[in-house]
């Protein structure tokens, strides 16, 4: 687990270092002025604990801490304040800013390595939470919330970046035949199975969500126009293969709607970025609806520029 440490003095910075690697934590260093914000900033994805000191010059701790805790990172960071300060109030401005936890200088090594593997604890507590709410337990992608807030995110930035994005609406047909033959325990694992099957079709970067009943979402970042080939391989995904059920085969297919939205840049605005996430939405879905009735087991592409 990485640690960022954060302190102008060198010598404490090496202590730090030797300190928190004997326990066992990877330490990444900063220093001076702007530094230690960019690089948290930076690294905002890997970077889950903090050892921040509360003197330095520019921005000290707690104005970082603040600005941690004021920035959209996307994670929870655990942030220790150290500090000669030892009175009670400084004690109180420093978690008020922010910081998870307080340690005087000069510290003990053990009890810094204790209080660091209490935020380990609660960084594993907020990662267990997160998934919990953003995971379907059914099927374990994202469930309907997570992955709606995930193409926001990309409409958003493809708005400021100029890209597209590629969105798959898509349905299993007939399924309510599966539950009405084989039984609701029987169609749950259908559905898990489709999930995994839809997995295996995508990249990494691609997100798959379970939008409904027996429906699903996937989103696509910068699909350089081929969101229609992405559909197509999910459909071959489910419909070249039977699913096993009681060792029965059972074939089954889907039907996608696909569209690709190509954004002028519209600055990212909040507004813009939710009717827009609707419209999309609502391509999707009467692309899907047209899969359909064209016959089912097939891709409909409606792209739009909006
Ligand atoms: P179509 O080809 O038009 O999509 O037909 P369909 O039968 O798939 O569509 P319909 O919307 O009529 O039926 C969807 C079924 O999905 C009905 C519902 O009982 C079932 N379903 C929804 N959620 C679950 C679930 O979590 N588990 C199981 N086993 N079935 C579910
Ligand atoms: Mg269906
Ligand atoms: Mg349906």
């Amino acid at each position: 687990m990485k640690v960022l440490v954060i302190d102008d003095d060198p010598v404490s910075r090496l202590i730090l270092r030797r300190t928190l690697e004997r326990g066992g934590f990877e330490v990444l260093e900063a220093s001076d002025g702007l530094e230690r914000w960019e690089l948290f900033q930076r690294h905002s994805e890997e970077i889950r604990l903090a050892v921040v000191d509360w003197v330095m010059p520019g921005i000290d701790g707690v104005e970082l801490c603040r600005r941690v805790r004021s920035s959209a990172s996307e994670q929870y960071v655990y942030v220790v304040l150290l500090s000669a300060k030892q009175e009670k109030r400084d004690i109180v401005t420093g978690l008020e800013a922010g910081a998870d936890d307080y340690i005087g200088k000069p510290f003990e090594p053990a009890e810094l390595i204790s209080r660091m593997k209490v935020g380990l604890r609660i960084i594993a507590l907020e990662q267990r939470l997160k998934e919990l709410a953003t995971t379907d337990p059914l099927t374990k992608v994202l469930n309907r919330r997570a992955i709606i807030e995930r193409l926001r995110e990309e409409l958003h930035r493809a708005g400021r970046e100029d890209e597209a994005v590629g969105v798959i609406l898509l349905d299993i047909d007939h399924f309510k035949a599966v539950n009405d033959r084989y039984g609701h325990l029987e169609g749950d694992r259908v559905l898990a199975e489709t999930a995994e099957r839809l997995r295996g079709g995508l990249r990494k970067y691609d997100a798959l969500g379970r939008y409904g009943g027996e429906e699903f979402l996937v989103v696509i970042p910068q699909p350089k126009g081929h969101t229609v080939e992405v559909a197509e391989r999910l459909r071959c995904q489910i419909a070249a293969t039977p699913y096993r059920l009681n060792k029965e085969p059972l074939a089954l297919t889907i039907s996608l709607g696909a569209t690709e939205v190509q954004l002028p840049p519209f600055q990212g605005t909040d507004q813009g970025t939710e009717a827009l996430l609707e419209e999309v939405l609502k391509r999707a879905d009467a692309a899907l609806y047209e899969a359909k009735e064209g016959g089912r087991n097939q891709v409909v592409f409606r792209g739009f520029a909006p």
